[in-house]
């Protein structure tokens, strides 16, 4: 007998799904893992060197204050006290990891983690395994570079990490005497803190205390900016999670930067993976995390305000929720996805896929696309932007929204907002992009 299929325990699947995959996409396509390419490590590399020990120079006054710490004695740091020990034994670990990722060998990722910190083993094959299952998987040419070590508390070492002009901080910690991936436990974080501003109230530790006060600028310019283009944001104040570690906080795989989670059992909040933190991504080195953070946390804060203050996010269609975040975040997010190309190309991903297949490839369904996510975000942007430039701006984009929120079926709401038949406004959306982006 087979099993019956009730409208009921669809709908409810289906909102599971879209729940599990704007989690993941929202951030997810923000940054995709390549490999460096041989060519550019090499330059980066080369470029590395005299910065390296120019920064253990550096350090070496104010790691006599680390090793005095209390909370040093938690770990105990014997053996290496010479700063560009610390860096040449970090380098190992660093070409061993590289080894793993070149040589598809994940067997050598035990020997580069901290044996004691369960969170950060399974961060290491957990990206391991991301990476290899991706379209870039298998094609090496990872290679990393450490060029500045500065002392934490508890004995740890924050190391700046450079990959083909990409840069990125991580956590290292001595074992046996030599200096391995790991970050820091709860108790090492110090004690969490609440902290009200005029229009959030962040949660943050200690720990994190060097980006805590810029986070908190970056949600008020997320703020102003959301405010500006939507002409509305909530009284009520948003929660917001400054996550300091993989281990800590909000579950998050690597390479997450921000997120909206509107379900979390103390209702909808924003979480920040901290930009010194392994599940934060590579970054441009020159240009800094700030800028791409930036972007991601007013996206993010775009789907808080959209989901408290206009139509519940569950009520509208996916091109609809991410396209709106990216025309308010990001006004290059059609050229940076790649959207010129796909036109050109006649690659335009449907609004509807009409083919009758199951698991619709489409704008409809942008979070379940089985490839081009990224690009997908990119056409989203611009059935928004077309919108507000051929039917009436912003006011015109909410109109079939509020359509769509009672019908829940994109030809009629587009019908009742605009009088006219979805494959008319098909045919001239595709216009437009030929006009803008052909
Ligand atoms: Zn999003």
């Amino acid at each position: 007998m087979f099993a019956r299929i009730t409208a009921h325990s669809l709908r409810r699947a289906a909102s599971i799904l879209l729940l599990a995959s704007v989690l993941s996409a929202c951030s997810a396509v923000q940054s995709i893992d390549t490999p460096a390419a041989n060519g550019a490590s090499a330059v980066a590399q080369a470029s590395a060197a005299p910065s390296a020990s120019a920064s253990a120079a550096a350090i070496a006054a104010s790691s006599t204050q680390a090793s005095v710490a209390p909370s040093a004695a938690e770990s105990p740091v014997a053996g290496t006290t010479d700063e560009q020990a610390i860096i040449a034994s970090i380098q190992e670990t660093l070409d061993l990891y590289a080894k793993a990722y070149n040589d598809n060998d994940p067997s050598l990722l035990a020997q580069v983690v901290d044996p004691k910190n369960g969170p950060m083993k399974r961060y290491v094959q957990t990206r391991f395994e991301n990476y290899q299952e991706s379209i870039f998987g298998g094609q090496g040419g990872f290679e990393y570079t450490v060029t500045e070590v500065e002392p934490h508390e508890s004995g740890f070492i924050i190391a700046t990490i450079e990959r083909s002009g990409l840069q990125a901080k991580w956590t290292f910690r001595e074992v046996n005497g030599r200096w391995l991936m790991s970050e820091p436990n709860e108790k090492q974080l110090g004690e969490r803190q609440k902290v009200e501003s005029e229009h959030f109230t962040f949660y943050m530790y200690p720990w994190t205390k060097d980006v805590n006060e810029k986070l908190m600028q970056q949600m008020d310019v997320a703020r102003e900016q959301v405010l500006e283009k939507l002409g509305k944001v909530p009284d009520l104040k948003a929660n917001v999670y400054i996550k300091p570690t993989f281990g800590v906080g909000a579950v998050t795989s690597p390479n997450t930067l921000a997120f909206y989670d509107r379900n979390s059992r103390a209702g909808d909040r924003i979480v920040i993976a901290a930009p010194n933190s392994y599940v934060f991504p590579f970054y441009d080195a020159s240009a800094g995390w700030e800028g791409d953070l930036q972007t991601t946390l007013t996206h993010e804060y775009t789907h808080l305000v959209n989901n408290r203050s206009f139509t519940p996010i569950s009520r509208m269609s996916d091109w609809m929720v991410e396209g709106l975040a990216e025309y308010v975040s990001d006004p290059t997010s059609a050229r940076s996805r790649g959207v010129p190309a796909a036109v050109a190309s006649d690659q335009i991903i449907p609004i509807m896929d009409t083919s009758g297949q199951v698991n619709k490839q489409d704008l409809e369904h942008l979070t379940i696309l089985e490839q081009d996510v990224g690009l997908a975000y990119g056409f989203a942007f611009t059935l928004v932007e077309f919108i507000n430039d051929k039917h009436g701006g912003m006011d015109g984009f909410w109109k079939l929204v509020q359509s769509y929120d009672q019908k829940q079926n994109l030809p009629a709401a587009i019908q009742e907002a605009y009088g006219i038949s979805y494959e008319q406004f098909d045919q001239e959306w595709r216009a437009w992009l030929e006009e803008n982006y052909g």
